[in-house]
């Protein structure tokens, strides 16, 4: 028995994947957009199962409040300052070594979708807003691709499969994404890190199951782990009626008519602000210049400032920002301007 065989044979035993559903899954391409909480699990998961090709989407840094619940990071890589989606790389390549693993430093948004998100068989949501679900739903709904949507809070998650065309999709089961601030968040509800860890598995599962050639359920998840209820919703009835994301042509957020600009970050005192599509920071040069503005540290992905005491704001090579140790918004655009001119 090769290395390969040995590694994956319980679960190549396991009668509904068997050797089939295996080789599926080192054939298959899967992208985890956000490797938080979810994310993270997900991806571990997915690469321990033998995904041959993982791409690792994420706009962000470790942070120490990450630890109890980012399984693919700790201190050190919170104190290394790598951002997230080349940690993650990183540790699932000790994993397994023979899986490709790409990691993209970058924040979905309908300019850079198709370059983001092109060229997989599926994704899996560790994202943590409704404005970049909407944007995975439709990218999805548009090129027909499977997606496993995931969300947790407190002790509660949901997880449903989406298959365009033959199940209920995001925009079916949540007509007008709710308004910021509008829901809770990790930030004001706060969350326990095994409801995370639940979603993140069983997004993987329904992920194996769909690369392995199973139907989808059409069924979404939710529980809570503090009351021990776990129930299953049926969506059939949405799922027959559609919306005209998956039924027709309508793709408000991907055409770029709905989201972009400032974000205020889930679970951190931080604002994002997003530059216009297709901008480009040179890294290096920014360096240099930001010697003038405060202290900076600089690695080829980005570069940070303490631009006044308490207030950093860190350069990402494609031209994001974040300024962290303020949660205004208007503050936040007026650092970037006066340190990017942008
Ligand atoms: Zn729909």
């Amino acid at each position: 028995m090769d290395a390969a065989a040995e590694r994956h044979s319980r679960q190549v035993r396991f009668t509904p994947l068997g050797p089939e559903g295996q080789t599926r899954l080192a054939q298959a391409r899967v992208a985890v957009v956000g490797c938080g909480a979810l994310g993270s699990a997900a991806a571990m998961a997915l690469a321990r199962a033998g995904v041959g090709h993982l791409r690792l989407v994420d706009r962000d840094v470790p942070e120490l409040s990450n630890l109890p619940r980012q399984v693919l990071f700790d201190e050190a890589d919170v104190a290394a300052g790598l951002p997230k989606a080349v940690a993650a790389a990183n540790r699932l390549r000790t994993i397994d070594g023979t899986l490709s693993i790409e990691p993209v430093v970058a924040d979905l948004a309908a300019a850079n979708a198709a370059r983001v998100l092109g060229g997989v068989d599926l994704i899996v949501d560790g994202t943590d807003n409704f404005a970049t679900r909407f944007l995975v739903n439709e990218f999805a709904c548009r090129e027909r691709l499977p997606w496993i949507y995931g969300g947790a809070i407190g002790a509660e998650g949901r997880v449903l499969a989406v298959a365009p065309g033959r199940t209920a999709c995001l925009r079916c089961l949540v007509p007008e994404p709710p308004d910021p601030g509008g829901l809770p968040t990790c930030d004001t509800a706060g969350i326990i890190g095994p409801a995370a860890l639940v979603v993140g598995a069983v997004q993987a599962a329904e992920a194996i199951k769909l690369l392995a050639g199973v139907a989808p359920s059409g069924r979404m998840l939710v529980f809570d782990l503090w009351e021990g209820v776990w129930r299953t919703v049926d969506l059939a009835g949405l799922a027959e009626r559609g919306c005209p994301t998956c039924r027709g042509t309508d793709h408000p957020w991907l055409d770029g008519r709905v989201g972009g600009g400032t974000a205020v970050l889930c679970g951190r005192d931080a604002v994002q602000v997003s530059p216009a599509a297709g901008a480009r920071v040179d890294l290096e040069a920014f360096a240099r210049r930001a010697e003038a503005l405060g202290r900076v540290t600089a690695n080829p992905w980005i570069v940070r400032v303490v631009v006044e005491p308490g207030i950093e704001l860190a350069v990402f090579a494609d031209g994001r920002a974040i300024v962290s140790g303020t949660r205004d918004e208007t503050r936040a655009r007026s650092i970037v301007a006066r340190s990017l001119g942008a």
